[in-house]
């Protein structure tokens, strides 16, 4: 565990917003509902600002660009949204979920998405190492945990846990 401690929700707020004003600047007649719900009492946790920042800054740019690629394919109606929470979950232990109800990850992928290299973006939109090392600067470097749960065409939802 990081002997840097970092402001959670801060570092979240940063980010969403950050991965937001990339994909507006590539689009800017794009517009996603972007909620945030995080807890109040969270204070400072042991992580490593710039390294937890780059995990955050790839979940969030996947989750616009799921978003984004169903808004291409979908039926008028469907409504582009990602959400950010952080919560307490135990005396020591902190939990980060990102949402988003883009395309989703099919089953057939979900054991690859981790894995260095892998991507199903065209090799100007993606490099597939962003959820490898997230991955790593996740569980090697925080000692957390790092999962994902989606369903094809509905939702996907990354959740971080850690020490904290
Ligand atoms: P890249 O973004 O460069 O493709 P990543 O390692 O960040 O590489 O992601 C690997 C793959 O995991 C993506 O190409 C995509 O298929 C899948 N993926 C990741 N996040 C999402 C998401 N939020 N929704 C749907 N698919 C995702
Ligand atoms: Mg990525």
């Amino acid at each position: 565990t990081p002997q840097a401690l970092t402001n959670l929700n801060a570092l979240v707020e940063e980010y969403f917003r950050l991965a937001y004003q990339g994909l507006r600047a590539k689009d800017p007649t794009f517009h996603a509902l972007r909620t945030a719900r995080l807890a109040p009492e969270l204070g400072l946790v042991p992580a490593v600002a710039p390294e937890l920042g780059r995990v955050l800054l790839n979940l969030f740019t996947n989750a616009f660009y799921a978003v984004q690629q169903r808004a291409k394919t979908d039926a008028a109606g469907y409504r582009p949204e990602v959400r950010a929470s952080t919560q307490r979950l135990t005396a020591n232990s902190v939990e980060i979920k990102i949402y988003d109800n883009g395309t989703g990850v099919p089953e057939s992928v979900r054991q690859d998405i981790f894995k260095p290299f892998f991507t199903t973006k065209p090799t100007t939109e993606g490099t597939g190492l962003g959820l490898s090392l997230s991955y790593d600067i996740v569980t090697q470097c925080h000692h957390g945990t790092l999962t994902v749960d989606s369903q094809e065409g509905v939702f996907t939802e990354f959740t971080i846990c850690l020490p904290g």
